[in-house]
């Protein structure tokens, strides 16, 4: 899941200077629209402008200071980025603008539908709504909980389990590990009934049910019923779309899912399949095969791979002067992200502007071995770069992405590359696999593929669910309410007492990891739309142009909704998710 944890912050990029976009209406009034709708126009060109060149200057001085600590660069100070940090907040938190936005949304009721002004006015009022505080008791809940939640997290992370016939003790995650690829059936029993319940319990020493009724709190102040739907609220999201493809997906795809995990316990020679079996399974048929093939394969050659991928859709990634660190240092974040700091400009005729330069950077640490999951995180990443260096916005407030937006998209380009189409051209030119064995090989990580998609889908739908319960009723019983849900969910038996719902997001990103089942349900449409409309995931460059003009060069004009519903031709539901693991 890590590759999903990037680095994505306010900022957009560049391509090819003097390059001809379509010429959108931003400066000259347009003679047709009412008094009223050019003076919305006017607002757009003279306040909203003058506001994001304040915020494009002030993240782009915290960005950059963070791109040398993140580098490790000479130099680096997290003092002087907390200080650039704080300096940019006090630039985004402008409440006159939201004020005088909210003010001319009041005053332009009676402006004509068809002023285009009036529809952009109410995605910037979305936009500054959701990102600016207004009321002090907010601001003050707001830094209260972050300082609950910083000394939880760090008592969680700290937290460690000493395992019978290990020297050291060991993280929450190392144990699910260990669980998840213990081969004797008993063994893993054993461990899951001592052990796997441990964190949840210390969370709930820890203060963890405070820490909830604290956030309700906190929404409360804000004006909502409780903290769940404040967040979807401040992340742009929607609550009412999501929990019908919630329930879509619980009474549709949950059976499935269940079918397959009888299939692949049989394999195993499981009968009854048991809670201390469901991360096992995975594992099991999880593909080492694509892996293995590039265990000798020079780390220098990766990005060659993303870029024939790339260049398939007619995108040249080295036209776009990326700044990249690719290999491991000591010091260096160990991930994988991309980072816009400057955002391409358009001029009014249309062209990008040669200045400001865009800028737009990279971070990776390859290294031998090299693992197809290796490749498919720079194509994913890459993804995000590609999408800040496409951004051909001329109205200077909607210049950048969201970051719903921009990970289903990632998603989208690292499904592509999954694809049989693809590793049956990169495979025979980069691997030693042989012909006999690549046709069952990629079959197997087709098949593979959308099995996973479809098991991370329903793990991050219920987590969802439970976490949603527990804002709602932060009283109950967490055991007993993890048990309730996993059963419905994996069909599997658990007792409340050996429940693990001590899921790292609650602490430390709370009411996000909907943001991944909406990636993937973003993921399966728009990948669907491709094969209906190109015949083809990635062999095609008019696929590349479709990003561009209808995905990427809008930036945030359009939010997550209506941009699937622009790209695939129909509202987002869990449709072609559904469709995930049909054939199998
Ligand atoms: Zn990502």
């Amino acid at each position: 899941m890590s590759k999903f944890v990037s680095l994505l912050l306010l900022g957009f990029l560049t391509a090819c200077a003097g390059q001809k976009i379509q010429q959108r209406d931003v400066a000259a009034p347009d003679k047709h629209q009412s008094p009223q709708c050019q003076a919305i126009q006017v607002f757009f060109n003279e306040t909203l402008n003058a506001f994001q060149e304040r915020l494009d200057l002030a993240s782009a001085d915290y960005q950059r200071e963070q791109w040398k600590v993140e580098a490790n660069e000479p130099g680096a100070s997290t003092q002087k980025m907390s200080g650039l940090f704080e300096a940019y907040q006090k630039v985004a938190y402008d409440q006159s603008v939201l004020q005088k936005t909210l003010n001319l949304v009041k005053q332009s009721a009676q402006v004509e539908s068809s002023c285009v002004w009036k529809q952009r006015l109410v995605r910037v009022q979305q936009l500054l709504e959701t990102s600016i505080l207004t009321r002090d008791s907010v601001v003050k809940k707001e830094k209260d909980n972050q300082e609950k939640q910083d000394l939880l997290s760090n008592k969680s992370n700290a937290f460690r389990i000493q395992l019978p016939g290990e020297t050291e003790p060991v993280s929450r995650a190392l144990l699910s590990k260990k669980i998840g690829s213990t081969e004797d059936r008993s063994v893993r029993e054993k461990l899951f009934k001592q052990f796997n319940a441990a964190r949840a319990k210390a969370w709930l020493e820890y203060g963890f049910r405070e820490l909830v009724k604290s956030r309700n709190e906190e929404a409360r102040l804000a004006g909502f019923k409780n903290f769940y739907e404040y967040r979807f609220f401040r992340n742009q999201l929607d609550l009412k779309n999501y929990l019908n493809n919630v329930q879509l997906i619980k009474a549709q795809l949950a059976p499935k899912i269940r079918k397959v995990l009888r299939k692949l316990a049989d394999v195993q020679g499981i009968k009854k399949i048991e809670a201390w079996d469901l991360r096992y399974l995975r594992e099991k048929s999880a593909s080492g095969d694509v892996n293995e093939l590039f265990k000798q394969f020079p780390e220098s050659e990766v990005m060659k791979i993303a870029s024939d991928f790339y260049s398939s859709l007619g995108i040249d990634v080295a036209s776009y002067g990326f700044q990249m660190d690719l290999y491991p240092r000591p010091g260096k974040n160990t991930h994988a992200f991309a980072m816009g700091i400057v955002a391409p400009q358009v001029a009014e005729d249309g062209t990008v502007k040669s200045m400001p330069k865009p800028d737009i950077r990279f971070l990776a640490n390859l290294k031998k071995p090299v693992q197809w999951d290796d490749i498919s995180t720079i194509i994913h990443e890459l993804g995000h770069a590609i999408h800040f260096g496409e951004i051909r916005q001329p109205i200077s407030v909607f210049r950048g992405f969201g970051s719903v937006e921009t990970e289903a998209i990632a998603m989208t380009l690292e499904r592509m590359a999954d694809s049989q189409e693809f590793l049956e051209d990169i495979l025979p030119k980069y691997t030693a696999v042989s012909a006999e064995n690549l046709k069952p090989l990629l079959e197997k990580q087709e098949k593979t593929v959308r099995i996973e998609q479809a098991f991370v889908l329903l793990r991050q739908v219920l987590f969802s669910e439970f976490e949603r319960a527990i804002y709602l009723n932060p009283n109950q019983d967490f055991f007993q309410l993890w048990a309730k849900i996993f059963q419905e969910y994996w069909g599997i038996p658990l007792q409340p007492i050996y429940a693990d719902w001590d899921v790292d997001h609650f602490v430390m990103a709370p009411v996000y990891v909907q943001n991944y089942a909406i990636g993937i349900l973003m993921v399966q449409q728009i990948f669907e739309s491709l094969m209906k409309d190109f015949g083809t995931a990635y062999r095609s460059k008019a696929i590349g142009d479709k990003f561009r003009s209808q995905y990427f060069g809008p930036g945030m004009e359009f939010d997550y909704l209506k941009l699937t519903e622009k790209f695939t031709g129909r509202p987002l539901t869990a449709q072609s998710a559904l469709k995930l693991l049909e054939g199998l």
